[in-house]
C-alpha cells in the first residue's frame, strides 16, 4: 500500500508494522563518495548535501534494499516491509526492509556498505553534520547531491506538448524570455544551515523541453532577514540586517548564480549583440537582481554588480522597505522612491540595467516612471481592481504608469490568483485589454512561490502559448507576451 510521509511524521505508521508499503523519497546515501547502495536513508526531502543526514527520525528511514541502487537526481518510490523500530541504538524509528526500488535500476553486484560499519562510523542519526560546501553542486562537480526537479515527476507536466508538435504560436522570429525566474534554485536556503549548499535543480533541460529561450535569473538578496508568516500566506522582514550582511549574501548570490549558468552550460546574455547571437541558439540567462538591498545605500556597488557579476536587470525593492523605496506588502515609510532610488534608476539607465519595479508600491512606481529615461519592467504581478492591502498585485493606474514608459507588466502564475494556466492567460489578456498587448509579459518567478503556482515548469511553456491563442491573441501577439516586449525593452536599456 502506498504510505505518505505524514503517516510517518505523525507516528501512524506504527500499526503498519510488518506491512508491505510503498514510500516516495529521496535516497541519501551513508557513503556519499558510492555510486549504489543497498543500505541508505530515505528522506522525505531532498538533502542538503550529499553526506547530510535528516536530524529528524520522523521525516527519514533506514533502508534494507533487496539489490544495489544507483543514487538517484529525483525521489524514487521503494517497496518494502515496514518496521517499527524500539529504542534503535541508531536512532532510527522506522525501517524498510526487503526494499526494491519501483523506479531505479537494480545493480547486480552488491556493495559492503553494512550497517554495523555505519554504526562504528559515528554517523549514526543525530550526530551527523552538514559538512558545508563539501557536496554543492557549484563547488565540485558533482551531480549525486542534485535535487530532483520537482516538475519533472510532477504527472501534470508529462503530457505538455513539446515544442516540436505543439507549439503552433511559435514563428522563425520568436524568441521566448522569463522575465522574472528563480529556476534551478538559483537563491541560497533561508534555512542557515543549508544557506548556499542547497542543491540545484535542472534548469536547461526543461527550458530546452518547454522552447524557452532566455530567463532572467534572479538572486534575492534579503533572504536571510525575511521569514515566511505562520500562516505561510506571505513573506516579511523580521529583522534589521548586520552592516554588510546583505552585501555579502549578494556575492555568495552571484556566484551561486553564475556557478548554475556554467553547470547548464548556459549563456549569459548581457547585451543586445549577444541576445541575437545566442538567444535562440541555446538557454541562456539574464542576470538579475530581486531587491537592490545589496547596495546598503551605496550607489557604486551599482556598478561594481554591473562589471563584475553582468548584473543586467535589477528589481529595486523586494519584502524590505530598503534604502530604495516603499513595497506593496508593508506601510509605506519613505512616501515611495527615496532620493537614493531615484539615483539608482539614473545610474541604471546610464550603464545599461533593466530597472524593475515590481514589489514597489504605486508612489514608487509612479517617481520611478517620472525618473527612468528607459522603459520599466514591473516582472510579476497581476491586476486587481481593488487590490487589498499588502497585496502584490496592481491596480489599473499602476499597470498604466508602467505601460506608460513603453514598459511591460510581467503576469505570474500565483495559484493564489489564476486556478490554472488557462487562467494566467485570461490574466494576460485582462493586461492587453488595459494597456495594450505590447506593454504585457511572462514573470513565472520559478521557484519563488510559498505554494506551488500553476505554471511550475517550462515544459508548460507550449500550453501557455496555445492557451493565449485560445484567449485571441494571434501568433505575433503570443510572441511579444513570451518574449519580444521584454526583448524591446531590455535592448532599449542594455543597449
Ligand atoms: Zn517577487
Ligand atoms: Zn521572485
Amino acid at each position: 500500500m502506498p504510505l505518505d510521509w505524514s503517516s510517518i511524521r505523525t507516528g501512524e505508521a506504527d500499526s503498519l508494522h510488518g506491512t508491505m508499503i510503498e514510500l516516495c523519497g529521496w535516497m541519501i546515501p551513508l557513503d556519499p563518495t558510492a555510486d549504489k547502495a543497498d543500505y541508505f536513508v530515505l528522506a522525505a526531502d531532498a538533502p542538503c548535501c550529499g553526506g547530510c543526514l535528516p536530524r529528524d527520525p520522523l521525516s527519514c528511514v533506514e533502508v534494507f534494499a533487496t539489490v544495489p541502487c544507483a543514487s538517484q537526481e529525483r525521489a524514487v518510490t521503494l517497496r518494502g516491509r515496514l518496521q517499527r523500530l524500539i529504542d534503535d541504538p541508531a536512532g532510527w524509528r522506522y525501517q524498510l526492509v526487503e526494499a526494491s526500488p519501483l523506479d531505479c535500476q537494480p545493480d547486480p553486484a552488491p556493495r559492503s556498505a553494512s550497517r554495523r560499519a555505519f554504526l562504528a562510523s559515528g554517523a549514526a542519526l543525530g550526530l551527523a553534520a552538514c559538512a558545508p560546501g563539501r557536496f554543492a553542486g557549484y563547488t565540485e562537480k558533482s551531480d549525486a547531491a542534485q535535487a530532483p526537479d520537482p516538475l519533472a515527476s510532477d504527472p501534470r507536466n508529462q503530457d505538455a506538448p513539446t515544442p516540436e508538435n505543439a507549439s503552433n504560436w511559435r514563428t522563425a522570429d520568436t524568441l521566448t524570455m522569463d522575465m522574472h525566474s528563480h529556476a534551478g534554485r538559483v537563491t541560497v536556503s533561508r534555512n542557515p544551515a543549508i544557506g548556499a549548499n542547497r542543491p540545484f535543480v535542472p534548469l536547461a533541460a526543461p527550458m530546452r523541453a518547454g522552447g524557452m529561450n532566455v530567463v532572467c535569473l534572479a538572486i534575492v538578496t534579503d533572504t536571510t532577514v525575511t521569514h515566511v508568516t505562520a500562516d505561510r500566506k506571505r513573506i516579511e522582514a523580521w529583522r534589521t540586517p548586520e552592516d554588510g550582511e546583505l552585501y555579502a549574501l549578494s556575492q555568495a548570490e552571484f556566484v551561486r548564480v553564475h556557478a548554475l549558468i556554467q553547470r547548464e552550460q548556459m549563456q549569459v546574455v548581457t547585451n543586445t549583440a549577444s541576445l541575437a547571437a545566442n538567444g535562440k541558439a541555446g538557454p541562456c540567462a539574464i542576470i538579475a537582481a530581486e531587491g537592490a538591498d545589496f547596495l546598503e545605500g551605496r550607489l557604486e556597488r551599482v556598478d561594481e554588480a554591473y562589471s563584475l557579476h553582468q548584473l543586467r536587470h535589477l528589481q529595486l525593492t523586494h519584502y524590505r522597505v530598503n534604502e530604495l523605496g516603499d513595497i506593496q506588502t508593508e506601510p509605506p515609510i519613505h512616501g515611495g522612491l527615496t532620493d537614493f532610488g531615484a539615483d539608482v534608476v539614473r545610474r541604471c539607465n546610464s550603464l545599461g540595467i533593466v530597472v524593475d519595479v515590481a514589489h514597489g508600491t504605486y508612489d514608487l512606481v509612479r517617481r520611478a516612471a517620472d525618473i527612468t529615461t528607459k522603459p520599466l519592467i514591473l516582472s510579476h504581478t497581476a491586476l486587481a481592481t481593488h487590490p487589498s492591502a499588502r497585496s502584490r498585485l496592481i491596480t489599473p493606474d499602476h499597470a498604466r504608469i508602467v505601460a506608460g514608459t513603453g514598459g511591460v507588466i510581467g503576469v505570474w502564475p500565483s495559484s493564489g490568483t489564476f486556478h490554472d494556466v488557462q487562467g494566467m492567460a485570461n490574466g494576460m489578456k485582462r493586461v492587453a485589454d488595459l494597456v495594450g498587448v505590447e506593454h504585457v509579459g511572462l514573470g513565472t518567478d520559478m521557484l519563488g512561490f510559498i505554494n506551488p503556482p500553476v505554471f511550475r515548469s517550462y515544459e508548460q511553456l507550449p500550453a501557455l502559448g496555445d492557451v493565449l491563442m485560445t484567449a485571441g491573441f494571434s501568433k505575433e501577439e503570443v510572441g511579444m507576451i513570451l518574449g519580444g516586449n521584454y526583448r524591446r525593452v531590455f535592448e532599449a536599456s542594455v543597449g
